[in-house]
């Protein structure tokens, strides 16, 4: 294929899917595609899905009749629904019946496959499918980042944990770790490179290595991996708050180059929920972590997830999440109303909660985290804060966007654009979800 032919993926779903994009796109890129800006344009149009929540799913839906248009218009143009979402028992055969038009349907096992896969589906008449499990390897894939400053690295892939919800080890299968060198390397290269902020990818960062012939954990991998030269800010996502061990608290308290941010996804508020979700941990040993992350790593922040109206929380259970807002007192969390999703255990759990009431939660929960987030937030006015910076504001053009290692957003005006990737500003206006600053000048680290 030639080197005027296009490409647009896009992205829905966790990191993981972001970096498989980037890997999609790296193959396209070897390929001689280059990156088009509108969907009219492409000559490969792709939808990288995910299977996590009901309402992503309708979104896929839509957005697969508008491409028919798209498809009349250019019946060259290649079309690919990717991810987790067409991994799902019976889903690939629904949609290559529902939507004849799209030329290739592919799970995530098969990233590894996807270049005679798109030569498959452009000699083939009729729709590729290809979501079968298959052995993911890491290595050999020509990643095309999405960024100069920041990368993806996946360390495992897969997760055992079976939470009664959650159907990611169904669509992405058992957990994978890969090989400690080969990590380490694949980051070595980044930072040679000029990357200075890496995140280390998986469902399950904690559980790292369990898999492994040999004994390693993830506090020995983040080790390593923070004595590389050259990184500024290591991060990882996602952790099991039930894995998250002292020792682990105690890395982070030592290395400098490993952020103060803790992602615990805590879920619910109740014990009795927590049991039902399967997560293994109780909000007494929750809030006997965050104490300990809180004591050995001071100006720290802590994030969460919560879903509302898992099947039989009650009114009670449901306070029990509110009130682990206020004892936590949350950076920030993300808060999902419950979705059932086929296959997993919790859609045949008995009462099932009615969809105003999740909305009445959902809706309670983001006002109270709101009023917290918006305090906490308050109390960085007039300090200085080291960023890596983004790039222009997205919002408002006057403005560049960075992050503190705390993992908050701030938007900050500058007398020129800056010319390293770091910079100190002075926060001056403080919201809920963002900051606003001004730099104070530019530090060049490197
Ligand atoms: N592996 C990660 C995240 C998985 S999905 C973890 O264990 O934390 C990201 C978030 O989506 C979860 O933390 C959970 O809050 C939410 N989620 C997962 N399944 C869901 C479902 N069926 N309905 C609503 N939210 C869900
Ligand atoms: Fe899903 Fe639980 Fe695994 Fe996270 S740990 S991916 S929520 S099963």
């Amino acid at each position: 294929m030639g080197e005027h032919f296009k490409y647009l993926i896009a992205t829905m779903g966790c990191q993981m899917n972001v970096y498989d994009s980037e890997v999609l796109a790296g193959y396209l890129e070897s390929m001689g595609f280059a990156k088009a800006t509108v969907e009219a344009d492409a000559d490969i149009l792709i939808l990288n899905t995910c299977a996590v929540r009901q309402k992503a799913e309708e979104k896929v839906l839509s957005k697969l009749g508008t491409w028919r248009t798209l498809r009349e218009n250019n019946p060259d143009m290649l079309m690919v629904l990717w991810g987790c979402m067409v991994q799902q028992e019976g889903m690939a055969d629904h949609i290559r019946q529902r939507f004849p038009y799209i030329d290739l349907i592919g799970g995530p096992h098969v990233l590894g496959r996807f270049p005679e896969l798109i030569e498959e589906a452009r000699i083939a008449r009729s729709t590729v499918v290809c979501v079968e499990d298959g052995e993911r390897k890491g290595r050999e894939f020509p990643v095309k980042r999405g960024n100069t400053l920041f990368a993806w690295v996946p360390i495992s892939y897969g997760c055992n944990n079976y939470c009664t919800y959650c159907v990611v080890p169904y669509v992405r299968g058992p957990e994978r770790s890969r090989p400690p060198a080969e990590i380490i390397e694949e980051v070595e290269g980044l930072s040679q490179n000029g990357y200075r902020e890496i995140t280390l990818l998986g469902q399950n960062v904690n559980s790292y290595g369990k898999d492994l012939d040999y004994y390693i954990d993830f506090a020995e991998l983040l080790k390593m991996v923070s004595h590389i030269p050259g990184l500024l800010r290591i991060r990882y996502m996602t952790s099991h708050p039930r894995d998250f061990t002292e020792k682990m608290v105690h890395t982070i308290a030592q290395a400098t180059n490993i952020c103060e941010h803790f992602h615990l996804p805590l879920q619910a508020g109740s014990n009795r929920i927590l049991g039902l979700m399967n997560r293994g941990y109780t909000r007494e040993s929750y809030l006997n972590l965050v104490n300990i992350i809180k004591e050995t790593v001071p100006h720290c922040s802590i994030t969460t997830d919560f879903i509302v109206g898992f099947p039989g929380e009650n009114e009670m259970d449901f306070e029990m999440t509110l009130d682990m807002l206020e004892k936590v007192r949350f950076d920030a969390s993300f808060n999902f109303v419950y979705s059932p999703r086929e296959g997993t255990s919790a859609a045949t759990m008995p009462d099932q909660v009615p969809a105003t009431e999740k909305r009445r939660r959902i809706i309670a929960l983001n006002k109270l985290q709101t009023q917290i987030s918006q305090k906490i937030n308050e109390q960085l006015l007039g300090t200085r804060q080291e960023l890596l910076v983004e790039g222009k504001s997205k919002t408002d053009t006057t403005h560049f966007s960075g992050r503190t290692r705390t993992n908050k957003i701030v938007h900050f005006l500058a007398d020129e654009e800056p010319q390293g990737s770091v910079v100190t500003v002075e926060i001056l206006e403080a919201k809920a979800w963002t900051l606003r600053g001004k730099s104070i000048k530019d530090d060049i680290s490197f």
